[in-house]
Parts: structure tokens; sequence; C-alpha cells
């Protein structure tokens, strides 16, 4: 397949999924189409191809706006990759396919080639590699999304919409029918009882039609869904009705396979059981002994046959258990899964801990220390920032390097922490530096903390890539001359002519703006910013991204984590409401007026939608930035106005950023560039259009600009339309301002995929847990895999041998995913 192919195979999909976001089963077909498209492209956008899958995997649980959203996207990211030239040829599957692989398990059975094996040919073993699957191991890990109760067939009188049930009917009517220009499959199966069952399918291939002759009688299992009064399934699975599959003959569960494209059902099946009764045995246990029995845990080998080939007689409690996912043996992956990354996590974690770093003389006193500073606050901190800065200074008074993580809500008061941190180290004889990742926000940090620094006795410059070239020279050889004690920067600072005397203190903010490799070349090069390093600065990064606690423990479960759990006294934060549809955005305007009348500041915020992508996805109606500035500026007259978004050069949206703060511009137009760390006081009411369109977290970083100068502010959502549960999710910013149930919510919503971003690459991917359904499990493996390691560093006892290879091999393929992914 060349790559313009794979583009429109992809690109139909995505039509179609547009079309009628309203059916299930989308979500593996979107997929499968756009893993097409990935091998043709550059690392990068791969990563994000593949946040977007993994979004787009959990299709069925989603409600319609997020279906519709992630669509929506896709297609503007198939716009965008049709404009470039692929980078890769096809991968080289076939040599995979051919050759013995380690696995992620670590054995060598395990990296069997398919080829071979029963119902395995070349064409067969090719296209299961375009799956992914190429081994025996993959083989086993690719598990059945359902399991079908063959025994309780429901009669279709009795199928109740919403029921995920097995039936069975008689073709009654096919047709080809002919709906939004392409062709539509419509079978009617008839009951015994005479009751009919529609079912249609968007895709399929010629031959279905002669499939369903009428008279055939199949059984048909699906989620039943209500067609105007008339029962149907959307692609339901089918099965010609055989002697087995009768229920007096005692055939009992079967298993749904996720589909492969040019792979028969009945294929993958018989490959599945028979590599299930050859090499299960393979399947190494990587869970120490003593930890499976302490927690009622099988083996490995026998969850995964057991979800493969599930007893004929489970129990039909058992069986709704594994299409919940909740089954022993399902837990039983999850835990394995968990716990391995855990274990990496906490042996990466432990490495850090040894490694040399400065025991920070000021730190043992930080009261004492921090005297000057604390003095020149025109306010006292709050009980967190205190607790927050008594662990700081408990680390930095360590000879190995602090890996810390701070996390706040916004407006928190994080920089007083991180300053505090910057304190120590230079009053014990070190420079510090902190890292912001834009211009606008060093330049913030810099006006605050020079007046900090001035109290304290510090020399403090800010350096960025707009920094006037001589002041650059003199700046970098006060900082290689150890003369200048804090400096605050952008990326400019990663590069390499930057050095420093003795560096001691790194601080970055806003971590989540930093991509993974960033954080970890920040991590690794501590070294380099450090000229002559004798050892790693201590590190603290900040983030007011509210992380629920199960997935910091994943995305960040290698440092430590303060929080800092307290909003400075005073705060009132911003009366947020849902409005809807076009009345909403006319009673916004009308509010947004009275607000600038009473000499009040506004930001107005739209969705991303720009001119050549609305073309792509003709249906969605949206506030772009320009249009939405163009009606203000038409409905509010001669009020000063800005515009900003991601598509400006930077020294352009500086420029307007500085002339809001400045207060010589009353409202901007904004997109979510915004949505950082900026400080504009005065600034206190926030328009949102297309509200539903983002996601909980983030609607609550953008409401976090306003209400920061102490007194009442609005933020108002504005909503295209009722549809769906845009209503109720927005609710939940209107019910609560604390980050951390925002955060909560927009997870269970959500999933992770979207919080998560690229964060996950490098570490082992989480393919069976479910960060919110698995919290518990979570919290278990990982108190287990810390135990472990504290109690055996180096897994060097002979009875962690096997933990020891899983680990090795589960981390050694993520790093492989992870470079990959850049
Ligand atoms: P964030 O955690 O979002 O980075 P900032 O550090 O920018 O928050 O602080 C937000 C605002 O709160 C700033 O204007 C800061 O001066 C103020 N602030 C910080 N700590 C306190 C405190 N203890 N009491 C009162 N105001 C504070
Ligand atoms: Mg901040």
């Amino acid at each position: 397949m060349s790559y313009d192919d794979a583009l429109d195979a992809w690109r139909k999909q995505l039509r179609d999924a547009f079309a009628d976001p309203g059916v299930a089963d989308f979500g593996d077909r979107l997929v499968l189409s756009a893993a097409g498209v990935a091998g043709f492209i550059g690392a990068e956008r791969k990563e994000r191809l593949r946040t977007w899958a993994r979004d787009i995997k959990r299709w069925d649980v989603l409600p319609k706006a997020e279906r519709e959203r992630l669509v929506a996207a896709g297609l503007r990211y198939c716009a965008v990759l049709a404009n470039e030239k692929p980078v890769a040829a096809p991968p080289p599957q076939k040599a995979r396919v051919l050759q013995p692989a380690t696995t992620r398990e670590g054995s060598l059975a395990l990296g069997t080639p398919l080829l071979g094996l029963p119902g395995v040919g070349p064409a067969t073993a090719q296209k299961l590699a375009e799956r992914e699957l190429a081994t025996v191991g993959d083989i086993l890990h690719f598990l059945p999304r359902r399991w079908d109760d063959l025994r309780e067939l429901v009669p279709i009188a009795s199928l109740a919409v919403g029921q995920l049930a097995v039936t069975r009917g008689t073709v009654k009517k096919a047709r080809v029918a002919f709906g939004r220009g392409r062709r539509i499959l419509e079978v009617t199966f008839a009951g015994d009882d005479g009751a009919e069952l529609g079912a249609r399918w968007f895709h399929f291939r010629g031959g279905m039609m002669q499939r369903f002759a009428v008279g055939v009688r199949f059984l048909v299992s699906g989620v039943v869904r209500d067609r105007k009064g008339a029962r149907e399934m959307i692609h339901p699975e089918t099965i010609l009705e055989a002697p087995e599959d009768d229920v007096a003959s005692g055939a009992g569960v079967r298993v749904r396979y996720p589909e492969v494209e040019g792979v028969p059902g009945r294929t993958i099946e018989k490959l599945c059981r028979a590599v299930v009764e050859r090499f299960a045995g393979e399947i190494p246990d990587g869970i120490p002994r003593a930890i499976a029995e302490r927690h009622a845990l099988g083996s490995q080998a026998d969850a995964i046959a057991a979800l493969h080939l599930p007893p004929v007689d489970l129990p039909a409690e058992a069986l709704r258990a594994l299409n919940d996912g909740v089954s022993p043996s399902q837990r039983r992956l999850v835990f394995d899964e968990f716990f391995f990354l855990q274990l990496g996590l906490a042996r990466r974690r432990g490495t850090a801990r040894r490694e040399a770093g400065l025991a920070l003389p000021a730190a043992k006193e930080p009261e004492r220390a921090l005297a000057r500073f604390f003095k020149a606050l025109p306010f006292s901190p709050t009980g967190a920032q205190r607790r927050a800065i008594a662990e700081v200074a408990k680390d930095l008074a360590d000879p190995h390097p602090m890996h810390r993580l701070l996390q706040g809500d916004v407006g928190s008061g994080k920089t007083v922490v991180a300053f505090a941190a910057c304190e120590l180290a230079v009053a014990s004889g070190f420079q510090a530096a902190i890292m912001a990742p834009t211009e606008i926000l060093a330049e913030q940090h810099a006006r605050t903390l020079s007046a900090w620094a001035e109290a304290t006795g510090r020399s403090l410059a800010l350096l960025t890539a707009s920094t006037p070239r001589a002041a650059r020279e003199s700046q970098l050889a006060l900082l290689a001359a150890g003369k200048l004690d804090i400096v605050v920067g952008t990326h400019a600072l990663l590069a390499e002519r930057v050095a420093f005397e003795r560096l001691g203190m790194v601080v970055i903010d806003e971590q989540h703006r930093f991509g993974v490799a960033q954080r970890a070349l920040l991590r690794d090069k501590g070294g380099m910013l450090h000229a002559g390093a004798r050892a790693a600065p201590h590190l603290l990064v900040m983030t007011a991204t509210p992380i629920p606690r199960t997935l910091a423990l994943t995305a960040y479960g290698d440092l430590d984590l303060t929080i800092l759990d307290e909003l400075p006294p005073g705060r009132e934060p911003p009366a947020t409401r849902v409005l809807f549809s076009q009345t909403g955005r006319a009673r916004a305007l009308k509010e947004l007026r009275a607000a600038l009348d009473a000499g009040r500041q506004a930001y107005w915020v739209c969705p991303l939608i720009e001119e050549s992508e609305r073309l792509e996805a003709a249906d969605i109606k949206l506030a772009d930035v320009t249009e939405a500035a163009d009606w203000l500026a038409s409905e509010l007259g001669d009020v000063p106005m800005g515009v900003v978004h991601g598509r400006l050069p930077t020294a352009d949206r500086d420029r307007v950023m500085r002339a809001f703060r400045a207060g010589e511009l009353r409202v901007l137009v904004a997109t979510t560039v915004i949505e950082v760390g900026v400080d504009v006081p005065a600034a206190s009411m926030m328009v949102i259009e297309g509200a539903e369109r983002f996601g909980l977290a983030q609607l609550h970083q953008l409401r976090g600009r306003i209400g920061r100068g102490g007194g009442r502010s609005t933020c108002l959502l504005v909503a295209g339309s009722r549809a769906g549960d845009a209503g109720d999710r927005l609710g939940v910013m209107a019910d609560t301002a604390d980050g951390f149930k925002v955060a909560e919510e927009d997870l269970r919503i959500r999933g992770p995929g979207e919080i998560f971003g690229t964060r996950q690459a490098g570490m082992p991917r989480l393919r069976y847990a479910d960060l919110v359904r698995d919290a518990e499990l979570l919290r278990l493996a990982r108190t287990e895999a810390f135990a472990l390691l504290e109690e055996d560093p180096g897994l060097a006892a002979p009875e962690h041998a096997t933990t020891r290879a899983v680990l090795d091999a589960r981390w050694a393929e993520a790093r492989l995913f992870g470079e990959e992914a850049g």
C-alpha cells in the first residue's frame, strides 16, 4: 500500500465515522486504518497519532461529542499529513515475521514467528504483521475483546435496547441501500417467535450479500439499539448456525477477537487456540511467589490461557466479569503490568537517589536562610507553601540530587517555593536556573523574582532568544565565572554555550509544556549545564496540571511528589456558568460589554480551527479566532482588542500579550496559547467558545488565568449545543473550583490518553490497565514493587531472576518504543 492509499483509507473511515458518530464500533476500524498511515510518518507525528489512537480506541464508551471531537481531530491531522511527503518506506515487517525475536517476556520460544502455524501462510502472516502480530508472544497477548454466552441465547422478542446479547434469527431480507453517498448492507432477521431484528453494515465486502441468503439461520451478537422504535444491531457479529453452536449440544462460551483486516475471524480463532495450547506454558512468571500469594494471584500463563479458552462451564457471573474486564485473570494481567511499570520506576528512582549530589549547607536550617526572603514578601506564605519548602529543603540537605515534582493548582503560589529553593542553593554558594516554556512566562518570572532577589541581595538575569546579543554575551560570561546567582530563561538555557560555574539548582516551570524528550534531556544534561560538573544539580519540576494521584504515580512515578493543596487566602474562584449556542454567545457578549464598561479586561477564547481544516470537516461549525475577532470588533466598536494564536510569530504574539498586560488592549481574543501561567491580574473575565471541545482539565487551566488580582471574576463557558452530555460535563466546571476534582472527573470521562499525552513514552505501555477502574490495583502493585526493591535493590537473589528478566525485557521494549517516539 502506498502512502496516498493509506491516507485515503484512513480518511474514508474518518468520514464515515464523522457522518454518523452515533454508531458504535468504529473505534477499532479507525485505529486499524490509522495504523496503515503510521508506517510512513516520522517519529514525532507517529507519537501524536498513537495518542489519538489511544483515545479513539475507547470509542464505544465515549460520549458523542467526544467522538466528534476526536474524529474531527483525525480529519485535521489527515489534512496535515496529506501535505507531507512520507518519511519512511513501509516498515520492513517481513523480516520481523521470519526471524524469531525476543518478546516483551524475554523468552525465545515466545519469539517464534507465526508463519507455518495452523492457518498461517505467507499472505496471512503479512496481514497479521501489519497489525503488529508477528510472534507467538504477540498472539498470546492478543486477547478477545468479548466473550459471548451461547448458552444463553436471548430470543429476539426479548432483546432490550442497550443490551449486549446473542440471539438467533433467520434471514428474512437482505439488501444494499444507499445513504449519504455510500452503500449500506441491511439485513432483517426473524426469530422463531416472528419478532424482527435489523442489522446494518457500513463497511462490507461483496461476498457478504451472498452470505445472508434468505432462510439461512445465524447466531447474531452485538449491542441492541433502537432505530425509530425497531431494534437493530450495527455491525453485529454473525455466525452461520452450525450444529455445534446449538444450545442443546452444549456450545459454551464463544470468544470474539478484534478484527484483523484481511484475516477471517475463524483463522484468528484457530490460530489463537493453537498458540495458547502449545505455548502458554512458556510465559514466564515475573511476580515473586510471596507477592503472588499475598494477593491470591494465579500464574500469568493461566490467566492468559483462561482468557483465550474460557471453560465451557464458566458460570454466567464469571462471564459477566470477563466482559466487564474485572475477572481474576484480567486483574492478574493488570497487576502484572502495573507491577513492572512501578518496579522500573522504583529502579530509576533508586539510581537517581544514589547519584552523587550536593548537600547544601543552607538547607539544613531553611528558616534562618530564608528569613530575609520571607520578610521581603508582601504576604506570609501559606501552610502548604511552608510544608513544600520544608520538603524541598530536606532533599537539598542530602548529598544526592533532588528529583521532585511540585504540583499545585493554578494560583497556589508555586513561584514562592521555586524561589525558596533557589535561595537555599545560592545561600550555599551555588547558582540556580529557572526555565519556563515561553518568553512571556520567563519575563513574568524575572519580573517577580528580581524584586525578591533584590531583597535577598542576589543577582538575577533574564536569558531568552530575544535577549540582545551584547547583553547575552556579558551574561554568559558572568554565569560562567560564577558571578551571576540566578538565571531565568527559556529553552535558550539549554544551549550548549550556556555554562555555569557551579550550578546547584534547576527549576522547570509548567513542566507539562516541555516534552518528554526535553525533560529527559534536561535531567540527563544536568551535567552539561553544569560545566566542570562535580555533581548533578538538584531538580524541581513544577506543574499546574492537576494530575489525579493514580496518574501522577504512573507518569511521574520516579519523582518525589509535593502537592500545594491550599490557595492563598482571600482568593475567590471565578464564578463559572455554562451557556448554550447562539443565544449563549449573545448573552456572553452582553456580559462582556458590562465588564468592559466597569473597567475590567477580558479574554475571549476560541478552539483552534483553521480554514483548511474546516474544508475537511465541513460539518463542524466552529468559531475560529479571526472570525470571532471580526465579529467582536464589529460589535464592540473601538474597544482596543488584540488577537493571539499559535500561527502568529512569537515576537508578534509577545507584543500583543505585553500590550494586554499593560492595559493598552482591553480584550484579548485567543486560542489556548494563553493557557499556561500567564498572569495579568487586571483581567477578570473570560469567555470560552466551543467549550465542549475542550477537556475539563484544560478549561480549568484556562480559567486559572483570571481572578488573580483578587475580587470577583467571571468565566462563561459557551457550548455549541446541548447535544450529548456537554451540559453535564461542563456543569462540573460550574460546580467545583478544585483542580483535582476537575482532573479526576476528566480522567473518568475521557480516560488517561488526553492528559497523559506523550509523557508515557519511554515507559512500558499499559495495554490492559485502566487507570480509573484499576486505581486500587495500581496502589497495591506500587507498594509491592517499591518494597521489593527496598529488600533486594539489584534483584540479585536467585528467586528474583525471572522478575529481573521480565523487568528488563519490558523496559527494553519501552525504550525502543520511546526512542522511536523521539
Ligand atoms: P502558580 O502556582 O500558578 O504559579 P503564582 O506563584 O504565580 O502561582 O502565584 C499566584 C499569585 O498569588 C501571585 O500573584 C503571587 O504573588 C500570589 N501569592 C503567592 N503566594 C501567596 C500567599 N501566601 N499569600 C498571598 N498571595 C500569594
Ligand atoms: Mg506559575
